[in-house]
């Protein structure tokens, strides 16, 4: 492409979802990236903390049916999944392996903060600008967007401008959904922010918290309107926590706001059926003291089960027996959006055409987390944000020939 045709591209926001624009875009034309912090992903880095999936094994139609609502994301995640997006790691020189519930990660040894460097080196290596300690402050009468840096307010003048400003958690990060009232000035519909891959409120008895809190519980299921999950809760002093809670949560989300009471019911035993374990009981004289050790129940286990039954059910032993199968537990509430690892709400997708720019102002896009989609963990969410910068890129690039 000759310099002529160049045009210039301002993406707002430096998460991943705006690298991997930068990185589709800045092959052929000039990119620069305008990001408060003074640092490209800081959520990306808090993300690597924990167990850095940075996609899943899943891909094709399979990884596209985790992402809600699915046809809106369809065609971002078909045209560049998880094995796309390993061959992208890959070329930057970052091996990946498929570890645990098919979530993939870096191999051994390579730490986030070096991902991002390598990531960032290819960025520069493709002459990306990147414009630190530039906030977005909203959009001027003419539509035109406004940077704060420093004291100084600029006007950008660019021929596509991308937002990718992140969901609304962990603020610390830079990512805190301040962005939405902006976004309203100029008619652009925003769905609050909300929780999603949190944990939840249960209003445990005192005895729970003091002895147990901390405490994992494996090897559980857990059901909540029809739908089960296996997988590890922990108990957390205010409720439950973990990869079976967070993919339960659009279900107890939308619960929540009926009249309907929420609960979660776990299934302790979710390997054996119940007439394995009356097998376990008959012809036998058996006293709840002798639970632990029959059903192979730990004490914070035991403690649950006590809490949510009465003194008759748990004494008898075929009626603890449904327990340990069939608990069900009330949760109050979400845990604050603050905490949770990502949220739902942002640019509502009816303002969005297929491409993610917005309907009303066809130079405008919004990808990420900024975009009212929901996924669960596991590296679904990074996927969702670079398969949008990538989509969002190629469409640009497509418009711009189609233009010559
Ligand atoms: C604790 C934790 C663990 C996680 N672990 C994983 C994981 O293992 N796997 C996974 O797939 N996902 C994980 N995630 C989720 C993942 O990190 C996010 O979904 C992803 O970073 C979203 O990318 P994004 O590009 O949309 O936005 P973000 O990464 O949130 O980036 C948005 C950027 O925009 C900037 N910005 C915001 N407002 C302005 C403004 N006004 N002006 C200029 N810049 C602005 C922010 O500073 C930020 O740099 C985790 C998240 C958390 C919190």
């Amino acid at each position: 492409m000759s310099k002529t045709t160049q045009k210039n591209i301002a993406i707002i926001g430096g998460g991943p979802s705006a690298m991997m624009l930068a990185y589709v875009l800045s092959k052929f034309h000039t990119v620069t990236i305008y990001e408060k912090n003074n640092g490209l992903g800081n959520k990306f880095l808090v993300a690597g903390k924990g167990g850095f999936n940075f996609t899943n094994s899943l891909a094709g139609t399979e990884l596209a049916e985790k992402y809600s609502p699915k046809e809106f994301m369809q065609e971002a995640i078909l045209s560049f999944d998880s094995k796309a997006l390993r061959e992208w790691y890959a070329n930057l020189g970052l091996e990946t392996f498929v570890g645990t519930s098919g979530r993939v990660f870096p191999i051994k040894g390579i730490k986030p903060v070096e991902v991002l460097n390598k990531i960032k080196e290819k960025l520069h290596s493709q002459n990306v600008i990147i414009e630190y300690d530039h906030e977005f402050i909203g959009f001027d009468e003419n539509k035109n967007v406004k940077i704060k840096f420093k004291d100084e307010i600029k006007t950008l003048i660019a021929d596509y401008y991308i937002f990718a400003l992140g969901g609304s958690s962990w603020s610390v990060t830079g990512s805190d959904g301040k962005w939405t009232k902006h976004f309203e000035e100029i008619g652009v519909n925003i769905i609050p922010f909300e929780s999603s891959n949190c944990g939840v409120n249960i209003n445990w008895d005192n005895h729970i918290v003091e002895n147990h809190a901390g405490k994992p519980l494996k090897n559980i299921s857990v059901t909540v309107d029809g739908t089960t999950l296996k997988g590890e809760a922990v108990i957390t002093k205010y409720g439950l926590e973990g990869n079976v809670i967070y993919p339960i949560i659009p279900k107890v989300r939308k619960l929540l706001k009926t009249k309907i009471k929420v609960e979660i019911k776990i299934d302790f035993k979710p390997d054996n059926t119940i007439d394995d374990l009356l097998k376990r009981v008959s012809n036998k004289k058996i006293s709840s003291k002798d639970y632990g050790k029959l059903f192979n129940l730990k004490r914070e286990q035991l403690a649950l089960i006590k809490c949510y039954t009465t003194k008759e059910e748990y004494l008898s032993v075929e009626l603890f027996i449904r327990k340990i199968k069939n608990l069900s537990i009330p949760v109050e509430s979400l845990r604050d959006i603050e905490e949770s690892i990502s949220t739902v709400g942002g640019i509502d997708i009816e303002e969005l055409n297929p491409d993610f720019s917005l309907k009303n102002h066809p130079k405008i896009y919004c990808i990420g987390e900024m975009v009212d989609w929901d996924a669960p963990t596991g590296g679904f969410l990074l996927q969702g944000a670079f398969s949008m910068g990538h989509l969002a890129g190629k469409s640009i690039y497509d418009i711009i020939n189609k233009a010559i």
